[in-house]
């Protein structure tokens, strides 16, 4: 599942971060995850939850999701509109000459140790 392949990463990122600050106990970790990203939350979380109970450090640990709206830019008449809402083809103009500004970033955000 790629969902678990990224917990990993997290968790290898968390550990990193914990271990730098001497903490003992991380208690939550916060993510951004882009609307248009290919990780669903839902997921994320049960392998999060799967992942985490075989690590000292992070066991127990809750995994908050934000999610990031996607938006596009377009670059013919210099708007920005929803990705989801309206894909490729610029609401405004019609163009499709438009590219994604964000939304498909998967990152942590925030790490609460104790
Ligand atoms: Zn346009």
């Amino acid at each position: 599942m790629h969902e678990l392949g990224i917990v990993f990463y997290i968790i290898r990122d968390v550990k990193k971060v914990a271990e730098e600050n001497l903490a003992k106990k991380v208690s939550a970790v916060v993510m951004d995850i882009g609307e248009v990203s290919t990780v669903i939350p839902d997921y994320l979380t049960d392998c999060w939850k799967w992942a985490t109970d075989r690590e000292d450090l992070l066991r127990g640990a809750e995994l908050r999701c934000n999610i990031i709206p996607a938006v596009t830019w377009c670059d013919d008449c210099k708007c920005e509109y929803s990705t989801v809402q309206h894909g490729r083809t610029c609401p405004n103009c019609g163009s499709g000459n438009t590219w994604l500004l964000r939304g498909d970033q998967v990152e942590i955000k925030e790490i609460e140790a104790l």
